[in-house]
C-alpha cells in the first residue's frame, strides 16, 4: 500500500506543484514579482533562493552515487542499528534518546538524508521507511514527550522544509512552530539534556524558513531571543586573530574545555559557521557577515587540510597531516556553507562546498557507503585500531566501520549527497537561475515571464572540466543564467550554441548570460583546469586539479576486524555492516620531483563506474549475492608524476612519520607514481615532500 508520503510525492513532486503551492502560501506583496519568494521583511533579501526539493534531479554518476547510498547504510540503517529501529522518534516512548543527550539527534540526522534521498530517487521503499518516523512526529502534540533535547528537535526541524516541499503536509509547519515555541520556553535552561546553548543558533535556519513561508509575525523576535546570545558568542569567537587559539593540539582537556565551552570542538565550530550569516539577515550588522569569512581564513591557517576541511579529532587539531577530521565536521560544514551561500552568495563558499563533497566526504566513507571513519587523515598509510594521538577519540576512530569511536557519524553520513543535489541550482532575484555547484543533473524551474525552463547539465564533472547545458523552453524567453567561475578555473571559455560569449571570464565571480533563450540552445562551459601544486605544512606540496585533490595510490589490503559496535541489530540475512582494517601493500614514502609552478604530469581517464569512488579490487557489498565482492572497474581519473622514494621517511607508530622538510636530498632513483582522486582513496599521501634540484 502506498504511504501518505508516496502518494503526495507522486502528486506534487513535479516542479509546477511545489512552485504554485509555495507562491500561494507566500503572497508576492513582500517580495516584488519574484517567482521564488525571498526573505520577508524585516529580514534582508538573501543573495539566492533555494529551489524546492525535486526541482533539481541528479543525473549520470551523481544519480549512481545516490543509488549507492540508498543500497548502503542510508537505506538500511533501521534494519541494522537499534537506535534507529527502536526509537522515541517513531513512538517507542523513551527509547534511545535519553539519558545521553547526544543520542537525541541521531535519528533526525539520518532522516535529514533519508527524506531528500527518497524524494530524489522517487524510491517507494525509502519513502515508506521515512514515513514510519515522519507520520508519528507530525502528530506529536507535546514535543518534550519524545525528547526534551532542543538540539534533537532542531535537527529534526532541518528535515521539515524538505518534507513540506515534497508533500505539502501542513503538519510540517505546525510542528515547526511547536519546536520554536519549545526552544523559546527552555532557552535559558542549563540542563544539558534540554539545551546545548552553543547549538541553539540552528533555529535560525528553520525559523527563517517557517517565517518566510507563513508570515507568522511572532517569529522574528522569538527566533532572535532564542539565538542572540549564541550568535554573539560565535561572532566574537570567529573574529579572533590569534591563530594558536584555533589549534587545540597538545593542550590538555581542562585547558580546552575552559578555553570556551565547546568552541574549539570541531562539530560545534562547523555548525556555528552558518549562524552569523543567517543572523545578519535580521540584524543588518555587517560584523556578523564579516566573521564568516574571518572564520574560514583563520581556521585554514590554524587547521586547514586538503579538501576544504579542518583537522579536528574532536577538538581543532592543527596542521599535521596525520591529525584527524571527524566525519560530522565535514557534514556540518557542508550544511553551513550551503546556508551561507544562499544568504551571501560568495563564490568561495560554493568552491569549498565542491571540495568537501568530492574529496573529504567520499574519502572518509567506503565506496559502497556501508562503512565510514570517525577520523580521516590527509596522510593515511594504515587504517587500523592502533593508538593514535587524537584529542579524546579512541583507537577505533580511524577504522572504516559501522560506528567507530562513537555513533554520531553513523547518523550523520546520509545528508551530504542529496543535499548537494538540492543546492546545485538556485533562483536569483531577477528571475533567473544560478549554476551554484556543478555535476550531472537536470533542473526544472520557472523563470522571467513565467516561462518554464528545463536545463540538462551533461558532464562527468568533477572528473571532467567540460560541461554542456541543454536549455529547453516551451517558447522563446528572456532571462538570465549565472555560471559560477571557481577561483581555480583556468582560461575558461563559455559559448552559447557555438557562439563564444566569453573567453577567460573572471575567476571567483558569477558570469551572467542574459539573452533570449530558444528551445535547444546549448551552453558549453570549458574551465580548462590546470594541475596545481599547493604548498602546505613543512613546505610539503599537495596536488589539485579543479575541485579534486590527487593523492598517492597505495595498494590496499582490506581485512574484516571486530571492534565494539553501537547497538547493532541481529539480522536473518547478512548485511554490509562491517569494520575494515586496511594495510598498505605498496610503498608510500615518495617525494615528488616537480616544478611547483608548472607541475609535469600525464592524465588519463576511465569510464565512471556505477560505484563512482571505488578503486578496482576494493570490496563492495553485493546485495544480490549477500557478500562482499571485488570491484572490477577503476577510478575515473589517474595522474602520473615523477617521484623518488625517501628511505628515511618511515612510520611513526601507526602513522606516516612527519613529512620530511623539502627539498629532500639523497632520495632514490626516479620513478613514476600514480595519483588518484582523494575521494577514491582509503590509503593515501596527500602532502608530499619535494626533491631538491638534481637530487644531490
Ligand atoms: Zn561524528
Amino acid at each position: 500500500m502506498k504511504t501518505r508520503l508516496c502518494l503526495l510525492l507522486s502528486a506534487v513532486l513535479l516542479f509546477a506543484g511545489p512552485l504554485l503551492l509555495r507562491a500561494q502560501t507566500a503572497p508576492a506583496a513582500h517580495c516584488g514579482d519574484a517567482l521564488y519568494p525571498n526573505n520577508r521583511e524585516p529580514l534582508l533579501q538573501g543573495q539566492y533562493v533555494k529551489l524546492p526539493l525535486g526541482a533539481v534531479k541528479p543525473g549520470g554518476w551523481l544519480r549512481d552515487q545516490l543509488v549507492v547510498e540508498a543500497n548502503g547504510l542510508t537505506g538500511h540503517l533501521n534494519e541494522v542499528w537499534d537506535v534507529a529501529k527502536t526509537s522515541a522518534w517513531k513512538g517507542d516512548a523513551g527509547k534511545n534518546v535519553t539519558p545521553e543527550p547526544c543520542y537525541a539527534r541521531f535519528v533526525p540526522r539520518w532522516l535529514s538524508g533519508l527524506v531528500p534521498l527518497a524524494c530524489l530517487l522517487d524510491d517507494p521503499r525509502l519513502k515508506k521507511t521515512a514515513d514510519q518516523y515522519m507520520n508519528y512526529l507530525l502528530d506529536v502534540q507535546d514535543v518534550a514527550s519524545v525528547t526534551p533535547s532542543v538540539e534533537g528537535w532542531s535537527h529534526l526541524a532541518r528535515v521539515l522544509p524538505d518534507y513540506y516541499e515534497a508533500t505539502h503536509d501542513e503538519r510540517s509547519l505546525k510542528l515547526c512552530r511547536k519546536i520554536l515555541d519549545y526552544a523559546y520556553s527552555v532557552r535559558d535552561s542549563t540542563n544539558d539534556a534540554v539545551t546545548d546553548p552553543e547549538r541553539l543558533g540552528m533555529t535560525l535556519s528553520f525559523g527563517w524558513w517557517y517565517y518566510n513561508l507563513t508570515g507568522d509575525k511572532d517569529i522574528p523576535d522569538l527566533v532572535e531571543k532564542i539565538a542572540k546570545k549564541n550568535v554573539d558568542d560565535c561572532r566574537n569567537y570567529f573574529t579572533g586573530t590569534n591563530v594558536s587559539d584555533f589549534d587545540m593540539a597538545g593542550k590538555d582537556f581542562d585547558t580546552v574545555s575552559e578555553h570556551r565551552p565547546h568552541h574549539g570542538q570541531g562539530v560545534d565550530v562547523n555548525e556555528s559557521i552558518q549562524y552569523p550569516a543567517l543572523y545578519y539577515l535580521k540584524s543588518k550588522d555587517d560584523s556578523y557577515k564579516a566573521c564568516v569569512f574571518s572564520a574560514l581564513s583563520i581556521l585554514d591557517k590554524a587547521d586547514g587540510q586538503v579538501g576544504g576541511r579542518w583537522n579536528a579529532d574532536e577538538w581543532l587539531a592543527g596542521l599535521d597531516p596525520t591529525s584527524g577530521t571527524e566525519l560530522c565536521d565535514v557534514t556540518e560544514l557542508i550544511y553551513s556553507l550551503q546556508k551561507d551561500f544562499e544568504a551571501l552568495g560568495n563564490v568561495c563558499l560554493a568552491d569549498r562546498l565542491e571540495q568537501l563533497m568530492f574529496n573529504s566526504f567520499p574519502g572518509t566513507c567506503t565506496p559502497d557507503m556501508w562503512a565510514h571513519q570517525y577520523d580521516q587523515q590527509a596522510n593515511q598509510v594504515l587504517v587500523s585500531a592502533d593508538k593514535r594521538n587524537w584529542h579524546w577519540n579512541d583507537e577505533n576512530a580511524n577504522i572504516y566501520g559501522f560506528s567507530p569511536n562513537y555513533p554520531c557519524c553513523l547518523a550523520n553520513m546520509h545528508s551530504p549527497w542529496p543535499r548537494y543535489v538540492e543546492y546545485m541550482w538556485m533562483a536569483t532575484g531577477d528571475n533567473g537561475l544560478v549554476a551554484a555547484a556543478y555535476g550531472p543533473c537536470e533542473v526544472k524551474a520557472r523563470v522571467a515571464g513565467g516561462a518554464d525552463v528545463r536545463i540538462r547539465e551533461e558532464t562527468a564533472y568533477p572528473f571532467s572540466d567540460l560541461i554542456r547545458f541543454i536549455v529547453n523552453v516551451g517558447k522563446p524567453a528572456v532571462f538570465p543564467l549565472y555560471f559560477r567561475m571557481p577561483v581555480w578555473a583556468g582560461q575558461a571559455e563559455l559559448s552559447v550554441s557555438g557562439q563564444t560569449r566569453a573567453s577567460h571570464p573572471p575567476k571567483g565571480e558569477m558570469f551572467k548570460v542574459e539573452r533570449q533563450w530558444n528551445d535547444g540552445d546549448v551552453v558549453t562551459l570549458a574551465f580548462h583546469y590546470q594541475v596545481r601544486a599547493e604548498t602546505r605544512k613543512n613546505d610539503s606540496v599537495s596536488i589539485a586539479w579543479g575541485p579534486l585533490y590527487f593523492v598517492l595510490r597505495i595498494g590496499e589490503a582490506f581485512k574484516e576486524v571486530q571492534i565494539k559496535e553501537d547497538s547493532p541489530v541481529k539480522t536473518k540475512k547478512p548485511t554490509g555492516r562491517v569494520n575494515w582494517r586496511i594495510d598498505p601493500t605498496t610503498d608510500w614514502n615518495y617525494a615528488l620531483d616537480l616544478d611547483r609552478n608548472h607541475p609535469q604530469y600525464t592524465m588519463s581517464t576511465n569510464k565512471i563506474s556505477a560505484c563512482p569512488f571505488a578503486q578496482k579490487g576494493e570490496p563492495v557489498w553485493n546485495s544480490r549475492k549477500h557478500r562482499y565482492t571485488a570491484w572490477n572497474q577503476d577510478v575515473p581519473m589517474i595522474l602520473k608524476m615523477k617521484a623518488r622514494k625517501v628511505p628515511q621517511w618511515v612510520m611513526d607508530g601507526a602513522n606516516a612519520g612527519p613529512t620530511p622538510a623539502s627539498p629532500v636530498h639523497g632520495a632514490a632513483d626516479e620513478t613514476t607514481v600514480e595519483l588518484i582522486p582523494y575521494g577514491c582513496s582509503r590509503l593515501r599521501i596527500s602532502e608530499f615532500p619535494t626533491i631538491a634540484n638534481g637530487n644531490p
